[in-house]
């Protein structure tokens, strides 16, 4: 038996798990949750907003809506206009199957809307697919993706300065990494960005499946060859870090169609040959094939996200990471 938990803003969920102990709250129940929060009103949006959730996100991520839980998920929330956002949800996993679902929220209303809540239910819909643990990276970096692009934004300028300042994670290292390091937020921003290079590439559903595939076997260069046509890990790192130098351009749309992954010298060819895109998260992630949901209305309203531009010093350092030299190795420009 494992029991899950997502630490999404965690210090902050521990303090709204406190919190929400004994606070008096007002419950509403929808077909898989139960919500407490401090209104009526906002207990409501929250419940409805999760059902809308867990349809559009299983649909972009698995291909169809996911069957009605045996038990309902209980979310506690709490809701505060200066409350910083973060959530935790944790669930048990048994025998193949996965139970005792609970969720805390925390934030604005408009952060759990936009933000933390389709952050979590992502947590719940992967549980509910592979039923088993994923690597940290991916789970926590494919649900950061469905954030709003501000948060997103965020994660992408903390991750060039873990990057610059020796606190990136090796991918050898970060493929392998079943819990959280103890220096957890570059766990986040790198995972963030690397599903993100890997999801612009080939939608939502070819990462489910590649994420299944490196589950299957233990085998992530496997995985990656036969998903995303690349050789192996190390090589991924390369790729990925020349990415993010070059301020993560979108990649053309053709290569986001590709019915068959494309090769891996193709990939770095293109990278090459691409300016950086100024605004590439929001708008290259509502072009995405299937784009719809809730999500798709947050990209639209948010306009520039990710800043594309890097600091000086990334550009004229560019000392490459050792990706395949001691899994302990951090990665550095
Ligand atoms: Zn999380």
């Amino acid at each position: 038996m494992v029991r899950r938990v997502c630490g999404h803003g965690w210090l902050a969920a521990l303090v709204a798990l406190a919190a929400a102990t004994g606070a008096e709250g007002a419950g509403y129940r929808t077909a898989n949750f139960i919500v407490d929060a401090p209104t009526p009103d906002q207990a409501r949006r929250i419940g409805d907003a999760a059902e809308q959730y867990r349809h559009d996100l299983a649909i972009e991520w698995l291909g169809a809506p996911l069957p009605r839980w045996s038990r309902p998920c209980p979310i506690r929330a709490q809701v505060a206009p200066n409350l910083g956002a973060g959530g935790a949800t944790s669930f048990v996993f048994d025998a193949g199957e996965v139970f005792g679902w609970t969720m805390t929220i925390q934030g604005s209303e408009q952060r759990i809307l936009d933000s933390v809540l389709p952050h979590e239910i992502t947590h719940t819909i992967f549980a509910t697919h592979f039923r088993r643990p994923l690597p940290r990276w991916a789970d926590e970096g494919a649900c950061t993706t469905v954030e709003h692009p501000v948060e997103r934004a965020r994660q992408h300028r903390l991750l060039i300065e873990f990057l610059t300042t020796q606190r990136g994670i090796a991918f050898p290292q970060m493929f392998a990494m079943r819990e959280y390091p103890a220096d957890v937020l570059p766990l986040y921003a790198q995972g963030y960005s690397l599903a993100r290079f890997l999801i612009e590439r080939g939608g939502r559903r070819r990462f489910v499946a590649f994420v299944g595939d490196g589950l299957a076997g233990e085998d992530w260069s496997g995985a990656l060859g036969r998903h995303y046509g690349l050789p192996d890990v190390p090589r991924l790192q390369g790729l990925w870090l020349d990415w993010v130098r070059q301020g993560c351009p979108a990649p053309p749309t053709a290569s986001i169609a590709a019915a068959t992954p494309p090769v891996a010298g193709d990939w770095a060819a293109r990278a090459r040959g691409q300016s950086p895109d100024p605004t590439p998260a929001p708008a290259a992630v509502a072009a995405l094939p299937g784009r719809r949901s809730i999500y798709a209305l947050q990209a639209r309203h948010a306009g520039s996200g990710d800043p594309s531009e890097l600091p000086a010093a990334v550009g004229q350092t560019p000392a490459l990471p050792s990706a395949a030299g001691p899994a302990s190795a951090n990665v550095r420009w």
